[in-house]
């Protein structure tokens, strides 16, 4: 090949992601608290442990009451109903069965009573220095109740297997009281970059220095997909000593390790004869898409996978967002991602899948994506104006439609 990545590793992209949804092994189930699980994906379905609300409950700050006793108020004649019972959060209700009582948002419904009149609604009147309530029409059953178990029973399934734990399903989980789940263990992810050039957080600026962008970028890519991050050192362009880190990275139990730069062509690109130097197994080396194509994936010979991500910033960023993001999918047991399909027209490439930065709406017409002026594949500054990705399959694939993806990990913004 003219650029001189061995052919028999090439690969298009569809059959990149097969391969690294076919190599990427699941990863055993764990049972951890709930609080620790934001992130991890339930491996198990998860059955509420109590009824949500506990009790019926009420729904205002007001006055509880039998609806039954209500029923001849008029404005001709309005009831009189002494307040002499009191239901607070928290405890249990205090007073004789019959009357109203004063109630609190959350506070348990008191015997006899089937409906709450909030308080912003009543008219309370002093007969002989005690409070009544002046009704003037019938209240109505159920009102301003929330009833016990209405949206969770326990024992009835909340959550299903294979769901990510996000926020609102933790607070789900809770009002259940559920405390534990079972999750995929968290992938663990290492990262370093490589390269003689790089200018790192605390290192000297100098002249022909480029700032290490990409580092502090998978790390914080690994977090959006779900996995921990750790940051190894920063190396320079010498085979040696990348395969050096390599080893003793795998040794550490990463799952996944990921490094940018040197993965090319050029002169001083080690990546690739590090990982030769290690013993690994190479999957695909050069994948049929731009920016990104010197992207290689391989496993180490103790199972570690490995992502040699390229150094260019935006090709190191769909590198992870589409291979790596698929790997610690599969590795948690979610389902392979399913771009949209959109009829758009845009330039395609003979024989690449171009991925375009686009921003895309969705109108009553269905999803419309605008293609953003910039996109060299250096320049990052489009991406925070951009939304998703427009994948445009190539001219020899003219039958295949192509696909809009969210830009990151964490899905459509
Ligand atoms: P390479 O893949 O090593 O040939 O690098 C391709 C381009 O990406 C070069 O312009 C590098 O200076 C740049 N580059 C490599 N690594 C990084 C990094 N960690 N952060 C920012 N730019 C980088
Ligand atoms: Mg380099």
């Amino acid at each position: 090949m003219s650029d001189g990545i061995s052919k028999g590793h090439r690969v298009s992209f569809d059959d990149a992601l097969a391969i690294v949804r076919h190599v990427a092994p699941p990863l055993p189930a764990v049972e951890i608290p709930l609080q620790r699980a934001h992130g991890a994906v339930l491996a198990r379905d998860v059955v509420a442990f109590a009824d949500y609300p506990r009790f019926d409950m009420s729904a205002m700050d007001g006055f509880a009451l039998s609806s039954q006793s209500t029923e001849t108020a008029s404005d001709a004649a309005p009831l009189f109903i002494p307040i002499n019972g009191q239901s607070f959060a928290g405890r249990a209700p205090v007073g004789p069965l019959g009357d109203g009582w004063t109630i609190t948002t959350g506070a348990p419904i008191p015997p006899g009573c089937d409906t709450v009149l909030p308080r912003e609604r009543a008219t309370i009147a002093d007969l002989a220095g005690l409070l009544h309530l002046r009704l003037t029409s019938p209240l109505p059953v159920d009102a301003n109740i929330r009833r016990r178990a209405e949206d969770a029973a326990a024992g009835e399934t909340v959550a299903r297997s294979g769901q990510r734990v996000r926020a609102e399903m933790i607070g789900a989980l809770r009002c259940c009281g559920v405390t534990q789940v079972r999750v995929a263990e968290m992938p663990k992810v290492t990262v370093f970059s490589t390269g003689d050039e790089l200018i790192g957080l605390d290192g000297s600026i100098i002249d022909e220095g480029v700032h290490d962008s990409n580092s502090s970028m998978i790390v914080a890519q690994v977090r959006e997909a779900g996995a921990q991050a750790t940051l190894a050192s920063q190396l320079p362009d010498d085979a040696a000593s990348i395969a050096n880190a390599i080893r003793a990275m795998s040794a550490k139990r990463s799952h996944i390790i990921i490094s940018t730069g040197g993965v090319s062509v050029g002169e001083r690109d080690y990546v690739p004869a590090a990982l030769e130097a290690c013993g690994a197994t190479i999957h695909f080396h050069g994948v049929y898409m731009r920016p990104g194509k010197p992207v290689l994936f391989a496993s180490l010979p103790d199972g570690t996978l490995f992502f040699g991500l390229p150094g260019n910033p935006v090709a190191a960023y769909l590198g992870f967002r589409f291979f790596a993001y698929a790997a610690l999918r599969s590795m948690v047991g979610l389902a392979p991602e399913v771009g949209l399909e959109i009829d758009v027209e845009a330039p395609r490439h003979a024989e690449v899948t171009r991925f375009l930065r686009v921003r895309s709406t969705f109108s009553s017409c269905g999803p419309r994506v605008e293609l953003l002026s910039e996109q060299q594949s250096h320049r990052m500054r489009p991406l925070l104006a951009a939304n998703a990705w427009l994948a445009m399959p190539p001219q020899r694939d003219l039958s295949r439609k192509p696909i809009i993806y969210p830009l990151s990990c964490l899905g459509v913004r």
